[in-house]
């Protein structure tokens, strides 16, 4: 059996980008449908922290107070973890605003706060299907309808609008036309996280950590856990889980063939490439398990194709070593949604839409999406880390600098 369920706009993917449309168009007075595919609160490969100058547009999605009572401390300061080097800087002040207030950016659990977001949503009228997963997209005359399959259920739903927002990511592949291939190399950069309680880094401190074969970040979340994420390619993850599996150190139930786990290698590799994580880690409890992700997918995509409107990492995404990704979500959500909200209905108007936002998009995050790609390349150079640790030892003010070129300060439009 089929069922069929109109509305103004749907939105694949709950994740920050598409509760941040859903909520800004439901509260404009449209019907709009999310679908995701997972069970919410769910944890997810991020480092989860969130700049200062998100804070006004988290209160326009009315969530910024219930953020605020319990995001972790204010970063104050960015950091370098690297061999033996810890360099630290201050991390540069939001700009002046209606976000003066909240000056310093800040982390918060994906699994708090996806689902106050949702909540949000929900709340605004939006029609959630959850879980549901979008696993086709066809035209039908001037409306377009999605094909969703809900988990352990036989019954299949198509919803039907005239506005379809792909808010699915960019790390899994699928057959919705917005979806990317999958890849397959040996360069591939697939994602890490875990949460660790106990840990003696410094509350307002958020180091960027540069190991042979990738990078990541560590920052205090909610409730006394410290985040700590990172990329690393594919070969390299391949050849530290043989080379670990046969030195006899690591003995647990995930070893297996002489392959220690990925989640193993990982974190191994970490504490011995950065002394500032091993300090950091070395009395600490990992709490839950190690996730992981990918093959991320840097790179500045279509904001709109084939009459599919798409925002957040759908869109486009910086490497996370600027840790800017939940902001571009969020921001380009709102921005998408004014647009549309304020444009006629109809085919020319969702086009004209289409054409301001894409040209906002560029404006708002090209900068932010090339400083992180460059930062990356350097960081992913062979032999390019003893550079990297002269530089910053050297002139720690270019990690304050590289916070401001990767958009920490940057004020949302309509919000400055
Ligand atoms: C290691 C690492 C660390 C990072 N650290 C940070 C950080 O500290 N700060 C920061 O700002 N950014 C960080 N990022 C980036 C950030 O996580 C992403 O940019 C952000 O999650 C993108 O949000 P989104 O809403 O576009 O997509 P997502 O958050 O990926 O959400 C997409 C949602 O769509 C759902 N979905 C997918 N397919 C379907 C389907 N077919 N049907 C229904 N639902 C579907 C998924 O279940 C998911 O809930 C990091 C990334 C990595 C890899």
């Amino acid at each position: 059996m089929t069922r069929l369920s109109t509305h103004d706009a749907i939105i694949i993917g709950a994740g920050p980008a598409g509760t941040s449309v859903a909520l800004t168009l439901a509260r404009r007075g449209w019907a709009v449908a999310i679908v995701e595919k997972s069970e919410f609160p769910r944890r997810k490969v991020c480092g989860e922290y969130i700049s200062a100058s998100n804070l006004a547009l988290l209160d326009r999605l009315e969530i910024g107070d219930a953020w605020r009572a319990s995001a972790g401390p204010e970063i104050r300061r960015v950091g370098f973890f690297s061999g033996e080097a810890c360099v630290e800087a201050p991390m540069p002040h939001a700009k002046e605003g209606p976000s003066t207030k909240d000056g310093f950016g800040r982390a918060l659990g994906r699994d708090i706060l996806d689902l106050l977001l949702l909540q949000a949503a929900r709340s605004a009228g939006a029609e959630i299907f959850q879980p549901c997963r979008a696993v086709a997209i066809d035209r039908d005359g001037d409306m377009q309808m999605v094909e969703i399959q809900a988990k352990d259920e036989q019954e299949t739903t198509m919803l039907r609008a005239p506005v379809i927002v792909a808010a699915h990511g960019s790390w899994e592949p699928g057959a919705l036309p917005s979806q990317l291939a999958k890849t397959n190399r040996p360069s591939d950069l697939l994602g890490f996280k875990a949460h660790f309680t106990g840990s003696s880094l410094a509350p307002d401190l958020m180091p960027l950590l540069a190991f042979p074969g990738g990078y990541g970040g560590m920052v205090w979340a909610d409730h006394g856990r410290l985040s700590v994420s990172c990329c690393i390619r594919r070969d390299m993850l391949a050849r530290l889980r043989k080379h670990y599996g046969h030195d006899g150190h690591i003995h647990n139930s995930l070893e297996h063939h002489g392959y220690v786990s990925a989640a193993d290698a990982v974190v191994r590799h970490l504490m011995e490439s950065c002394r500032g994580v091993s300090d950091a880690l070395e009395a600490a409890q990992l709490k839950g398990s190690w996730l992981a992700a990918g093959p991320i997918r840097p790179g500045i995509r279509s904001c709109y194709q084939r009459d599919i409107f798409r925002v957040g990492n759908a869109a486009g995404e910086s490497h996370p070593v600027i840790a800017e990704g939940i902001s571009m979500a969020l921001q380009s959500g709102w921005l998408l949604a004014c647009e549309l909200a304020d444009a006629p209905r109809g085919r020319a108007g969702r086009e004209a839409a289409a054409r301001r936002y894409e040209a906002a998009w560029r404006h708002l995050f090209s900068t932010r999406v090339h400083a992180a790609a460059a930062i990356a390349k350097i960081a992913l150079r062979p032999g390019s880390a003893a550079l990297m640790r002269a530089t910053v030892r050297n002139f720690p003010q270019v990690l304050t600098l590289g916070a401001q070129l990767s958009g920490k300060t940057k004020p949302v439009p309509g919000f400055a």
